[in-house]
Order: C-alpha cells, then structure tokens, then sequence
C-alpha cells in the first residue's frame, strides 16, 4: 500500500515540478518585495511629506506622528484591495511563541444597504484584540480581557496569500495589555534594541571615530535547519503529527557517518519546494540567500541576508510559516522541531548578530590593525563581559523542552555558554592581558600546490563548530537557539546584557580619561579597562572542542555554569540579577519579566504531558499490538514444529525475545503512566519532577518499543520507520 501511495504521490510532484517555470525563477528582480508595503511602493504611493516622516521612524528611530495615520492607511488598503485583499489584520507575536492574527474586512456597512471599503488611520495604529486566551503569566485574570496591538512601523507590512487565493494584509504590531504591559515578544525586543544602540552610540562619541553617525542598529542573520519527510509518513505516526518529533523509533542501518548529505547534491524534489519557498520569500521581501543540505539525511537549511533586529525576527516568523506551507504543496511536512530523530543531527538557528551604523561601518569589524583598534575592541569586549556575567541568562533564553534533546548532546553546542573567538583575536587578548599591543596576526594565503589553481587568502582565525557562542570575523554567531524558537527572546536577553556591558563600559573609560581626552589618554584608558576586562571575563572564551569531556570538566574549574536542561536553566529567570538588570533598562518590569519565567515554565509542562500522552497511545495502540501478533505468529511456529515432533531452539529464542520485550514494554508503559499522573504543588515543582521522572520513564519505555521494532517482522510494525522517513527518497 506505502508503495503505491509513493507512487502517486511522486507524479503529482513531477506534475508540480513542471509547473514552476524557469522566467519565473529569473525575474527575481521583479519579484523581490512586491508583497510588501515598503520601499518603491510606499515612494509611488505616499505624498512626499508623509513619505519623508514615515521614513524618519522607519529609518532614523524617530516617534511615530499619528497625524499621517490616515493616509498611510488609505495608500496601504488601496494597494492591499488592488493585490486581492478584502481582509487586514494585526499580526502579533503572543508568548506562545507563534504569531497570531485576527482579520477584519475592509467592508464596513453605511447603514443604507451598502458598504463602502475603509481602512482608518486609528485602525492601522490601534487594534483591541482580546487578550484573555493568550499566556500573560499572570499579568492578567481570565476574566480581565483588553489587549491591544500597536502598528510597528519599522517592520514592513506584507500580504499573505494561502494556496486558494485568500490575501491578507498583515501588520506588524506590538501587543499590550490594558496595563500596559508587554504581552508579546516584539515589545521587548524593539525597547533592548534602543537600549543597545544608545549605549553603542556613547562608546562610538567617547572614541570619536566615527563622524556623521546618527544612527546604529542592531543586525541579525539567521540560518534555519529544518527536516523534510513525507506528508504520507508524518500522518501515519501520531508523535511526529502531534510533537514534531518521533518518541519512538529504531536508528536506520546508515545514519550521518559517511557524511555524504552534508552540502551534498540537493534532490530534485526537495530543490523544487525550496525553488517556490524562495520565490513565496522573495515576494515577501525576505533577502533569502543560501540553501544547502545539513549534516543528517532529510535535513536542510535556508537562510536569508542580515537585517535589522526587528524586521530579520518579524522575517524569521514569516519563513517558518512560508517554509510550512509550502512543504504541504509539495507533500512533504517541514520538521522544525530541535530534535526529530533520535540519533540523529538535530536543528538549530544560528544567530548572527552586529551592530552597524548608518554610515556603513559594522562595529564588530576587526579591521586590519585589530591590536591598536580600540574601538572594536571594546566592543568585543563588552561582548565578553556580558557573555560571562551572564551566560546562565544567555543559556535560560533558549530554554525549552525540544532544546533539552539538543544541548549537551554530541553534535550540538553544549549547554555551557561559552565564547569562540579564533586566534587572531585570541593573540590580541593575549597582549591586551600583558598590557602592550603590538601587532595584528594575519591569514596570508595559501598555495594550493597546483599552479593552475588561485592563491586562496586565509581568514585570520579558523572556524569552530562546537562552540554556542562564535566569533565569526565580524559578527557573533549563537549556535545554541533552537530551531523552532522565535529569535525575538534571544536577541532581547543579547541586546540587553550587552547594553548593561557597554554601559558599564563608558562609565570607566571616562572615569579614567576624563572629560575631553585627548587621543593617548584615551588610548591609555582604553588599554587599563580592556586589560581588567580581559583578566576578568576571559574564561568564558574557549577555542577548543566544546564537545568534549575535558570542557565539561575544565568549565567547571573555571566556575562556569553548566545549566544542562529547562528546569536547571529556567530559575534564572527569576534571579535578582536578572531581575534586576531588565527593570534597570526598562526592556521588562519585574513584573513582565516573571509572566515569562512562568509562561515557559508551563509550556514546557503541557509539552511533556502531550509527549507522553502521544508515546502512550502510540504504545498501546500501535507498537503492543504488533508485538503481541509478532508473538503470536512465532509462538504458532514453535508450535507446530513442536506438534511434529521437531526441535527448534532458535525459534524458541525468538519467542523469548519478543515476549522479553512485551514485558519490559508493559512494565514501562506502566511506569509513563505512573509519572505523567503525579500532581505537583505547584508548576516549579511539576517542571523538575516531569524532568526527573517523567523524561526517564518515556525514554526507558522508548527504549522497550524500539527493541521490538528490530525484531518484529516489518509488514506488522504499523509505524514508517527511520530508514524510510530519512534515506529511502
Ligand atoms: P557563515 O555563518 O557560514 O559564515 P555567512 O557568512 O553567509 O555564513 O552568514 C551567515 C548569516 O550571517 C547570514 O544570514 C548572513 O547574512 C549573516 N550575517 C553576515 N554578516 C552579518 C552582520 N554584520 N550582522 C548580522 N548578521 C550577519
Ligand atoms: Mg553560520
């Protein structure tokens, strides 16, 4: 039956593939934005004035004036009505972690039996959806239900269109209860990202390097990993319809070894449904850029160009959506959970971040004479700073129950946040530790051997894939956000602790240099607090295998924390420090800060009571039954041969072996049972006894299921398998 279903399903994907057409792949120029309220559109559309003011905000952080709402608004429905929207919405970003969206027509009634379409300036500034449903930590009752959501300017506004032609205007907004508070995680990202940039803005005047800088902002990149699978396959098996990931599952006979999939030759399949994911992209004016297979068969990536914080998190939403929407066209399902398959490589967000002025200069840039560019290297080294003094914040940001598979696993960062920075920089923290800075270590080239081949330049530092926390040559990459994650909570936490660093920084550099220093105070200055923080902070910097045992060991002389799983890493949260630190900035209030240590406490909770839930109906209902027909199957065999006066030791073995295993699985299955129905005091006491109790009893009866899938005869086992999601396409 699996046969004939592939089949059929493959010639509707060469139906499809047909479809796409090569001018369409070209015209990319043309495509580019055409769903967005942005840029050429906004040019045409607006009058000159309203044009010039909107772009003060978008561009130079200037407030909103509300007094162009309106024509802003009526420009934006004329051109959502003329690309086939009847509906627009606030498109919001809630503590679930997804976004959300409540459409309203543009037709508004006159009351004389016709309607007239309306957009209003206070409707595209204003939206009142009801905040009772959505997770507010405690910031409000159920009963107490305004919520507002704010137009984010800054973010484009875009129209989606589904596969049967509904279009929507979507508009970014930030989402707010009664009380003000933030509901969302747009709010606090958009006040870390102005908190960051002014401290930045303070560092870049003391220097004074940099003239005509008005404006810096913070830039973001993010590499998405993901798995394709069969849609046929993921509706068969409950775990992966309802988690993402499989709870149970032998590992295929080949896995990752040979790492042949590794940027290996794209099937045509898989390069058709990221040829349309990329022009969907595109058309929303999301800069994708680079695709390639990853490390585990059946995994990929995607990854668009850098942009500014809002917008490249605003995008990075989008492009899980596009990415699950049109994987279905091509009856596939998008994985993006951490950890699918077991074994397996699992997916991650790398998150490259900078900060860049409006003159073009990156201020993570080395440059070539990195020893005397103080500049830069008080930069980075507030990033060093910030990184130590608050890595267990760092590592509680992307805290969460489908991380836990994937941190401190053997090919993922670890859970120790610590900090590459390669050799070249390694050398300068080197001299800045003894005091004198006297060179910069460079690549130079390499000579290939062959002389019909280029001389290659050679970056300064190698690359280091074990590391949570790189420096990639001119800007830091976090490996360790998860996959599934929105960036929008990391790049807050980043902004933030890297606000208070360079706050602090500014603060001794001038206690030292004084007002109005001339170049070699300064340059002195410069030198006595980078030299304190480098003797201070440079333990969180490791170059080597952060795969290894010896890091687990070595970090923990150095005093780092090693916050291995959401229940060890989720009460920093609520630490004074943290605390703290956030109302000093004004990117949360206490207050807003505790909703959110206790939303994810308890979505990590419901996660594992789903998990276990899906792993035991999978059990009882799936894998039992196999077992106990494969049991019946051998045990009439060992009958009848016995019946014939026959010996058969062998098959009696095998009888032993698969009623083994229905026992062990019966006594674990019983054991996920007893976990999933304790009750706690209180959800931080459920979050830990769900880790200590529950995650080991789902794991054992794992275990159980996934012997008897090796010795149970394949057409019984009702499950696809991991060869057959992950090689057989
Ligand atoms: P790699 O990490 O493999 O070196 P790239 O250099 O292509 O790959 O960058 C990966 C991501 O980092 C991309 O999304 C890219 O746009 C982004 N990136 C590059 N420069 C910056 C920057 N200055 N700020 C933020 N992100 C950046
Ligand atoms: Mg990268």
């Amino acid at each position: 039956m699996q046969d004939a279903r592939r089949g059929m399903i493959d010639s509707i994907i060469i139906e499809e593939d047909m479809n796409l057409t090569n001018q369409e792949q070209t015209r990319a120029s043309d495509i580019y934005g055409r769903l967005t309220f942005t840029g050429d559109v906004m040019l045409k559309r607006l009058p000159p004035e309203v044009f010039m003011t909107l772009e003060q905000t978008i561009h130079a952080g200037q407030p909103l004036d509300p007094a162009i709402a309106n024509t802003v608004a009526g420009a934006m429905r004329e051109w959502a009505v003329e690309h086939g929207c009847t509906h627009y919405c606030h498109w919001f970003q809630p503590l679930t972690g997804t976004t959300a969206e409540k459409h309203d027509a543009f037709l508004s009634p006159t009351g004389d039996g016709n309607a007239i379409e309306k957009f209003s300036g206070a409707e595209l500034i204003e939206g009142e959806p009801d905040a009772s449903s959505f997770p507010s930590g405690g910031i409000r009752d159920t009963y107490e239900a305004r919520g507002y959501t704010a137009w984010d300017a800054t973010s484009p506004a875009f129209i989606l269109q589904t596969k049967d032609g509904v279009s929507t205007l979507c508009i970014p907004t930030a989402f707010v209860s009664w009380t003000g508070e933030a509901l969302d995680k747009k709010t606090p990202l958009l006040r870390s990202n102005q908190v960051v940039v002014e401290q930045a803005m303070r560092l870049l005047r003391f220097f004074g390097n940099e003239t005509g800088v008005k404006q810096i902002t913070t830039t973001l990149g993010c590499e998405q990993e993901y798995f394709l699978v069969d849609k046929w396959q993921v509706e068969e098996r409950l775990d992966l319809s309802i988690c993402g990931r499989t709870l149970v599952g032998a590992p295929a006979p080949k896995g990752h070894q040979l790492d042949d999939h590794y940027f290996g030759a794209i099937p045509e399949r898989v390069l058709a449904f990221m040829s349309s994911v990329e022009h969907r992209l595109f058309e929303l004016g999301i800069p994708v850029k680079t695709r390639h297979n990853e490390v585990a068969p059946g995994q990929f990536e995607i990854a668009p160009t850098f942009e500014s914080t809002n917008v490249a998190a605003d995008h990075q939403m989008i492009l899980m959506h596009v990415l699950r929407e049109e994987a279905s066209k091509h009856n596939f399902v998008c994985l993006m959970h951490e950890k699918p398959f077991a074994g397996v490589n699992g997916s991650g967000k790398h998150n490259n971040w900078s900060l860049s002025t409006d003159t073009g200069v990156n201020l993570l840039d080395p440059r070539q004479e990195t020893h005397s560019n103080f500049q830069f290297l008080a930069f980075l080294c507030s990033v060093m700073r910030a990184i130590d003094l608050h890595s267990d914040l760092l590592r509680a940001t992307i805290a969460g129950a489908g991380n836990d598979h994937r941190l401190g696993a053997n090919e993922a960062p670890p859970a120790i946040m610590s900090i590459y920075l390669g050799e070249m920089l390694t050398d300068i923290l080197d001299q800045l530790e003894s005091g004198k800075t006297s060179s910069t270590k460079r690549g130079g080239t390499m000579d290939l051997g062959a002389t019909t081949l280029p001389q290659l330049p050679r970056h300064s530092s190698d690359r280091n894939r074990t590391s949570p926390f790189a420096f990639t040559g001119n800007k830091f990459e976090f490996r360790a956000v998860g996959s599934s994650q929105s960036v929008a909570w990391p790049n807050t936490v980043l902004n933030t602790i890297i606000a208070e660093s360079i706050d602090w920084m500014v603060r001794e550099l001038e206690k030292k240099a004084g007002k109005n220093p001339t170049a070699a105070k300064r340059d002195a200055a410069a030198r006595a607090v980078l030299k304190s923080v480098v003797k201070n902070h440079r333990r969180v910097c490791f170059d080597g295998d952060g795969y290894s045992q010896e890091w687990v060991e070595e970090a923990a002389r150095r005093g780092l924390p090693n916050l291995h799983s959401t229940a060890d890493a989720l009460p920093t949260l609520k630490t004074k420090k943290a605390l703290d630190l956030f109302k000093k900035y004004g990117v949360l209030s206490n207050r807003e800060l505790k909703a959110r240590y206790e939303i994810l406490i308890e979505q990590y909770n419901t996660v594992l009571m789903i998990e276990a839930n899906t792993l035991l109906s999978i059990l009882r209902t799936e894998v039992l039954p196999a077992a106990i027909q494969a049991q019946a199957q051998v045990a009439e065999a060992v009958s009848a041969t016995h019946s014939v006066g026959a010996e058969c030791t062998g098959t009696e073995e095998s009888l032993k072996a698969v009623i083994n295993g229905i026992n062990e699985l019966q006594s674990s299955i019983k054991d996920v049972d007893t976990a999933r129905g304790k009750t706690y005091a209180s959800p931080e006491k459920e979050l830990k006894g769900r880790r200590n109790d529950l995650v080991p009893a789902m794991e054992r009866a794992r275990m159980a299921s996934d012997q008897l899938e090796q010795i149970i005869p394949r057409d019984l086992w009702t499950l696809p398998t991991y060869a057959e999601m992950l090689l057989l396409r």
